[in-house]
């Protein structure tokens, strides 16, 4: 049964980064895994490739219109890895959204969405689920939703609010959350935070994944950390997030919360105690 995986999160986060590491993580493990970009930088599937894809759907639309083959759009990465990038119209011209839309109805006409698939991964840009960016969950591709975020306050800020994005589509359609993706940033008490936050909400915090410069290091080199440092222990944490998502049965509603209950949360788990405690 094919999974479809939407990820979202606060810009700079950690999206593209998480969302290849897991995924080699899972195609390392003999999983199928097709990995689209939503994002007109067209950086996310880089370290899988090896590189930048060098066109993106939209691109080769522009250019040779429908009549364009799959191994033009789509590409082999790591462990067999698919790597899509849909591109996007120039900075503040169009809507990008709506190229995910053509993109993906195009990989439909081509025939990339095969039957072997066990996982197609959106890593979607930005924070905003209005509009264009819901698109991959508006349209029913996406039927699961991980965010990624952190114990920086605007990490769950935006977190709480894709929350309400998803909440409103999973009323209509069968969008569910299957869990909060925590991407260190090395905040006091960051865990318990998060996973109070992640209970607020009605799901759950299904990883958390520290930070390491052993990331930096492999983006340097364009790989992701598996890859570049099999052995290194952040390459044994992306596996068990892989794993995590693979084995996960928890998919809810999310229930978001006001901003007086997440600034309240944040004073009960996170910075506000451990300043306090600095102080005895
Ligand atoms: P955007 O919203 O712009 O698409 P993003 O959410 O996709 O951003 P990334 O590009 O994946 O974010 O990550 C931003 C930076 O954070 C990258 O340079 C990456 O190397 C770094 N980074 C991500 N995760 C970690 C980690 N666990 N440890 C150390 N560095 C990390
Ligand atoms: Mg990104």
């Amino acid at each position: 049964q094919l999974r479809q995986i939407a990820i979202y999160g606060k810009g700079g986060i950690g999206k593209s980064t998480t969302t290849q590491n897991l995924t080699a993580g899972l195609a390392e493990s003999g999983k199928n895994v097709m990995v689209v970009g939503c994002d007109p930088k067209a950086d996310s599937t880089r370290l899988l490739l090896g590189g930048l894809a060098q066109k993106t759907v939209l691109d080769t639309l522009r250019t040779s219109g429908d009549s364009t083959e799959l191994s033009n759009i789509m590409r082999i990465g790591f462990h067999g890895t698919k790597c899509v990038e849909s591109g996007g119209p120039e900075p503040g011209v169009g809507c990008a959204g709506r190229g995910i839309i053509t993109s993906i109805g195009l990989l439909e006409r081509l025939g990339a969405y095969t039957d072997d698939l066990d996982y197609v991964f959106y890593d979607v840009l930005g924070d905003v689920v209005c509009g264009g960016f819901a698109m991959p969950i508006r349209e029913g591709k996406a039927k699961e939703i991980y965010i990624v975020a952190s114990g920086e306050m605007m990490a769950l800020y935006a977190a709480n609010n894709i929350s309400k994005g998803i909440a409103k589509y999973a009323r209509t359609g069968g969008v569910r959350i299957g869990g909060i993706i925590c991407n260190s940033r090395n905040v006091d008490r960051e865990l318990e935070l998060l996973k109070a936050f992640a209970e607020e909400l009605g799901t759950q915090l299904i990883y958390f994944v520290p930070r390491d410069n052993v990331v930096q290091r492999a983006e340097i080199h364009r790989k992701t950390v598996i890859e570049y440092s099999p052995e290194v222990k952040q390459a044994q944490e992306y596996r068990a997030l892989a794993k995590a998502i693979d084995e996960n049965t928890m998919f809810t509603i999310p229930k978001p919360m006001s901003q007086e209950r997440l600034e309240e949360i944040l004073m009960e788990h996170g910075l506000m105690d451990a300043i306090e405690d600095y102080h005895i």
